[in-house]
């Protein structure tokens, strides 16, 4: 994916955890030659035989919010690269209120593929104190209106932002099923300096999530989405993400590998699972092969090998031995009890 900055340059709305419009005021816009610079430069570091599919990604404020000829200007650049061959798609994110027909015609036009929606929660009490500015119901309509047209649907949520709660990640992931997206993002709620949320925190009205409880909310999302085949195509902001929170970030929940620790916690929980319906001879050493396939081995070792310490205390009778069997899918994660070895 090739991503290109935005801004949203007098973005009307307010949404406490964003500090755009401190970026954008002093920030320009990029030009048409900028786009084609920063795409020839990707391309230049992209292997086409590893890269199967290669995206161009207008990110940043709400693409579609900018006036209608600047994204014109710019999906051009990108119909350019689409047509010669360079991409092979054009992807963009916004709010889902500023999704309507002629925007969607015009997207249409130049030949867009896939249009991610800003939902953040389906709780309208959420959107309310994070200042979104609209409640759930433009979401489904939106939603609809994209998949009406051809365009891939993604949807992103966060996690953690003023008034959320276990109940409400699940209920907007229920709602995101719903919908029936093909790709989904998990952000949990950074605090970054310049934003309302930030005045919340330092005066004690926000706290933020601790790590782990962060963790559990983005699993149970994780898994509501996962089985409904929905893609989560990124879980966490990168390191990249808040280049421009040039102020920094607080509270503990940004982790730069918040994805493996979520996926590590669902590998535990599965193989958990698995050795509570096994039947272990009582108080006998037993080994244990645990096996997960080559991408996923890393998430059943766990980050920093947390899942190893964990089975280590928690079944000291346990010998388990960490292997890999590539005849399983990502994620999937399975016991084998090694017969006669019972001491
Ligand atoms: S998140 Fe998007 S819509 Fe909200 S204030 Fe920031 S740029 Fe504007």
């Amino acid at each position: 994916m090739i991503p290109i900055f935005i801004p949203h340059k007098g973005c009307p709305n307010d949404c406490i955890f964003c500090n755009q419009k401190k970026i954008t005021a002093r920030q320009d816009a990029p030009t048409e030659e900028d786009v084609v610079n920063t795409i020839e430069t990707w391309l230049s570091t992209l292997e086409p035989a590893k890269t199967e599919t290669i995206e161009v990604a207008f990110f940043g404020g709400s693409f579609t919010g900018i006036p209608i000829e600047a994204q014109s200007a710019y999906l051009a650049v990108a119909k350019k690269y689409k047509d010669a061959g360079r991409i092979h798609k054009i992807h963009m994110s916004t709010r889902p209120d500023y999704i309507d027909e002629e925007i969607l015609d015009n997207l249409k036009a130049y030949d867009a593929d896939t249009i991610e929606l800003g939902v953040q929660s389906f709780d309208d009490e959420v959107l309310r104190l994070s200042g979104r500015g609209h409640d759930s119901s433009i979401v489904y309509k939106s939603g609809q209106l994209i998949k009406d047209y051809g365009f891939e649907l993604g949807i992103q949520l966060m996690i953690g932002l003023p008034g959320d709660s276990l109940a409400s990640c699940i209920y907007s992931a229920e709602e995101t099923v719903k919908i029936g997206p093909a790709i989904a993002r998990l952000y949990p709620t950074v605090i970054i300096a310049d934003t309302a949320l930030y005045e919340q925190y330092r005066s004690g009205q926000y706290l933020p999530l601790p790590q782990e409880e962060a963790v559990l909310r983005t699993k149970e999302m994780y898994k509501i989405l996962t089985r409904a085949g929905i893609n989560i195509i990124r879980v966490g902001l990168k390191s990249t993400d808040l280049i421009n929170s040039e102020g920094g970030t607080f509270g503990q929940t940004y982790h730069p590998a918040f994805r493996q620790l979520v996926e590590s916690e669902l590998a535990k929980e599965a193989l958990k699972a698995q050795l509570q319906s096994a039947n272990f001879p009582k108080g006998k050493s037993v080994k244990v092969d645990f096996y997960a396939n080559g991408k996923s081995f890393s998430n059943m070792i766990g980050h920093r090998s947390c899942n190893k310490t964990y089975f280590q205390e928690k079944y000291p009778l346990l010998q388990i031995r960490y292997r890999v069997n590539d005849a399983l899918c990502d994620q999937q994660f399975a016991i084998s009890i090694i017969k006669g070895d019972s001491q």
